[in-house]
């Protein structure tokens, strides 16, 4: 029974590689009908936000990650805070001490530093292993000058290696990884310590965490080993480690790069099934042709073990042209859900919710969806779609560029198009009769190309140069509001 765990801890917005990280378990677990266990390594007061702490939920749950023991839902390992297991770590760093495993070290970074030096070593070589064998007496003679030690791990002399599931074997030569600490002489346990404690309480048999961590595992592996010989673990985990994610020009994505904020995609207008379907490309892909997929595919076929080692690329393009594969699949009714926050904060409709808009604005969204959906990429980009068709303005000033476009011929195009559609019927006034009137007045009749013919009007209608059809556009609005702008910008 495979039992993985996502274990971030709070100290900023969610990121994407946070994200991943939690996807990748996730989908581990649930592949395998295993259990995903989410707890959180809030041990660093200084740098922990309980605003981080509800980013993250609210991150989880925006994009339906959903964990089966944790923070939040409880579980038999609990509790899942780690601010809450203070004693746990007391306790069993008392056992390392008196087993031998961890000792009391005395030594202030300052005397390691001048030891380093004075034995011809690099000055940042690390920890030299100098209280290893301190006597008794010389633990009473700090301890009377007022010291307090902090706890370090006895490193053994022998190589260390494993099997990563994702890289293969991997070995750290004997002596390459000092003693180190895992409780500071202030008693305050440290990551080091506190997440394969954890681990092993929890059960934990896959840990599946970035390549950034690798540097731990050496470390981890040997207080693993040391936490079944005192019982506190039954077996040692699996490891793997997921690739880099690279931003641009071949730099590691930082979690400070605008692209790697998840909520800034959010607000763009991502939509989780296609957000969530690019970071599993991050490292993972579910066939050589296909791009496209939800996350009961992605469940279906994922396997670790087909999680490349090679760093992945963030490619915001490419995940633009993913999300609107997505947006085109949601349902129509979905698709205005969703848009309607985007709407409400641009301030094109009344209300955030679809149920509290107003009934004008339902008919007009209900009759655009077909056309916005198909050409959207982000729902951000909606409110641009349907604001002139929502807007009663009878002259919306047109964009820059939408000015530009107009020629010499606009005037005469517009003069006509007015006298023949004041003319048309409200049984007219339907899309492919509109379509059939101004073809044959401007184009077939007026010897307009259609670029020219209908550019002029689109400008009118919309505001804009790119915008839903034209036709369908004029419908929705009707002929008194056409009218009305087609007049505007004639003058
Ligand atoms: N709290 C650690 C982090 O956020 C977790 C590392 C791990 O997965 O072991 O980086």
């Amino acid at each position: 029974h495979v039992r993985v765990r996502f274990c971030p801890s709070p100290t900023g917005t969610p990121h994407v590689g946070m994200v991943r990280t939690a996807l990748f378990n996730w989908a581990e677990a649930r592949h395998t009908h295993g259990t995903f266990v989410f707890r959180i390594e809030d041990t660093d007061a200084a740098r922990d936000t309980q605003e981080s702490f509800d980013q993250i939920l609210e991150a989880l749950k925006w994009l339906g990650i959903d964990w089966d023991e944790g923070v939040d839902v409880g579980g038999p390992n609990g509790p899942y805070l780690q601010s809450e297991r203070g004693d746990i770590y007391a306790d069993v760093a008392q056992k390392l001490l008196k087993a031998g495993y961890a000792y009391e070290s005395y030594s202030t970074s300052e005397e390691i530093e001048a030891r380093n030096i004075a034995n011809g070593r690099p000055k940042a070589f690390g920890y030299d292993g100098y209280d290893r064998t301190l006597t008794d007496e010389q633990r009473q003679a700090f301890r009377d000058e007022g010291r307090k030690p902090a706890l370090r791990i006895r490193m053994p002399e022998e190589d260390i290696a494993f099997n990563d599931l994702i890289r293969g074997r991997i070995e750290f030569k004997a002596g390459s990884v000092p003693d180190y600490v895992i409780v500071r002489p202030n008693g305050d346990p440290l990551y080091t310590l506190t997440n394969p404690v954890d681990d092993a309480m929890m059960n934990i048999n896959v840990v599946l965490r970035g390549e950034d961590l690798l540097s731990s595992t050496p470390r981890q592996i040997v207080l693993y080993q040391y936490l079944i010989k005192l019982g506190i673990a039954k077996e040692m985990p699996l490891f793997g480690h997921m690739p880099y994610v690279m931003g641009q020009g071949k730099k590691k994505l930082s979690k400070r790069d605008p692209e790697s904020n998840l909520f800034l995609h959010r607000e763009h207008g991502f939509i989780r099934e296609g957000l969530l379907n690019y970071l599993a490309l991050l490292g993972w892909s579910i066939g050589a042709e296909q791009d496209v997929f939800s996350m009961d595919e992605m469940i279906k076929h994922f396997d670790v073990r087909d999680v490349k080692a090679n760093p992945a690329h963030f490619d915001i393009d490419k995940a633009i042209a993913i999300n609107a594969e997505h947006i085109r699949m949601l349902e129509p009714q979905d698709f205005l859900n969703r848009s309607v926050p985007y709407l409400h904060r641009d301030d094109v409709v009344s209300a955030d919710s679809w149920d509290a808009l107003t009934t004008r604005e339902q008919r007009i969204l209900h009759a655009a969806a077909p056309l916005v959906q198909t050409r959207v990429r982000l729902l951000g980009e909606v409110s641009g779609m349907v604001g002139s068709l929502l807007s009663n303005a009878g002259y919306i000033e047109p964009e820059a560029d939408a000015r530009k476009q107009l020629k010499a011929s606009a005037g005469e195009v517009l003069a006509k198009a007015i006298e023949v559609l004041e003319s048309a019927s409200s049984d007219d006034w339907k899309t492919d009769t509109l379509h059939e009137l101004l073809t044959k007045a401007l184009v077939n009749e007026g010897g307009y190309k259609p670029r020219l013919a209908f550019g002029p009007i689109r400008v009118a209608v919309s505001g804009r140069r790119v915008s839903p059809p034209l036709f369908e556009s004029m419908e929705i609005i009707g002929k008194d509001v056409t009218l009305a702008r087609l007049r505007g910008l004639q003058n």
